[in-house]
């Protein structure tokens, strides 16, 4: 997974592995490696090579920074002004006055219970009224039926918001539709930040859709999940925050929440197909998690994923996609998934 040369999933977690492989040795003068500042608080560092972006994590609080920046972000939102950490041959050097204040920072007091609560979840069953999405006819014994991606998501999304909320005592769970009616795509994002009293809040997205390739039938089948990927910039710290900010400063934060949104997108995307994987063997996930810019995924400034369900026009998928029992057990083992990442997600990390 390392070796891609797309950004692969996990460029954070391979970036970790290296950044503690290759973070040792003697501090220079007047700066120290950043590895006696984890050392010194038992904090853990989030490296990204590929962004140059760091995250020191300490229980529930975190520092962000770049090297070369004279800002470092605690818990994403309220600004330090730093001497600025240097990137030198593949080392990190934390200046004197730095270390003082970050170590002072990560030594505070941590409160161990419901860290970072979800306070939604959005399930947004895609298409719905005059948008039938994607569909095919087939005879059965003489019978012609069609099938609609609409309604085959609509009765996904019930179950999933139902099995949800058993699951789950603190968010509040929603349907961005819960019957046949066409609703633009930037009304389901804008419902999405509509729950949030305070920027901050968390709110989890998931759209469900059914898959379909362009030939009549395919071979192609199994569940697909998107996610946004770092390098598709949005404008994901509100409005409100981003104002009270110098411009340049509220540019960095803004990089460092995107960076956030993708891992946390990633994470519950891999927690989804684990849970398909474990509990329905006849569904496969080897198309994974991939990157995507669909509407949707690009306009929620929150952590959210798109769910392929599997392809309308694969006669298995088809099969399974066509009752009302594969559509109530999919749903359920996807609850299971999302439920998962939501527990960690609220945890210590
Ligand atoms: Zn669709």
């Amino acid at each position: 997974m390392c070796t891609s040369t797309h950004r692969p999933p996990f460029t954070l977690m391979c970036a970790l592995l290296l950044a503690a492989a290759v973070f040792t040795g003697a501090a220079e003068s007047a700066s120290s490696d950043i590895v006696e500042l984890l050392e010194r608080t038992g904090a853990v560092l989030e490296w990204d090579e590929f962004t140059r972006t760091g995250v020191i994590w300490s229980g529930q609080d975190s520092i962000s920074f770049a090297p070369g920046e004279p800002i470092a972000v605690a818990n994403f939102h309220e600004l330090m002004r730093i001497e600025p950490i240097v990137y030198q041959r593949g080392r990190l050097h934390v200046p004197e006055t730095t270390f003082a204040a970050l170590a002072d920072r990560l030594s505070g007091p941590t409160d161990l219970v419901r860290l970072r609560p979800v306070r939604a979840i959005v399930i947004d069953p895609g298409h719905g009224g005059r948008d039938p999405g994607t569909h095919r006819t087939v005879t059965i014994g003489g019978e012609t039926v069609t099938y609609y991606e609409k309604d085959i998501v609509l009765e996904m999304a019930k179950h999933l918001k139902a099995e949800l909320e058993k699951l789950l005592d603190g968010p509040e769970i929603h349907l961005t539709r819960d019957s046949d009616v066409y609703l633009p795509l930037k009304e389901r994002t804008e419902f999405a930040h509509s729950l949030r009293s305070d920027p901050l809040d968390n709110v989890l997205f998931v759209s469900l859709h059914v898959n379909a390739s362009p030939l009549p039938w395919t071979d192609a089948r199994g569940v697909e999940i998107y996610y946004l990927p770092a390098t598709q910039r949005r404008q994901v710290l509100e409005e409100e925050i981003a104002a009270s900010l110098e411009p340049e400063v509220s540019a960095i934060l803004n990089d460092l929440k995107e960076e956030e949104y993708t891992v946390e997108s990633v994470l519950m995307g891999k927690a989804v197909l684990d849970a398909i994987a474990r509990d329905m063997p006849e569904t496969p996930i080897e198309r994974g998690v991939r990157v995507a810019n669909f509407f949707v995924v690009r306009e929620a400034r929150m952590p959210s994923i798109l769910i392929e369900t599997g392809f309308i026009n694969n006669r298995e998928d088809l099969a399974l996609l066509a009752t009302s029992e594969y559509r109530q057990r999919l749903a359920v083992v996807i609850a299971a998934g999302i439920a998962a990442y939501v527990r960690d997600f609220e945890q210590l990390r």
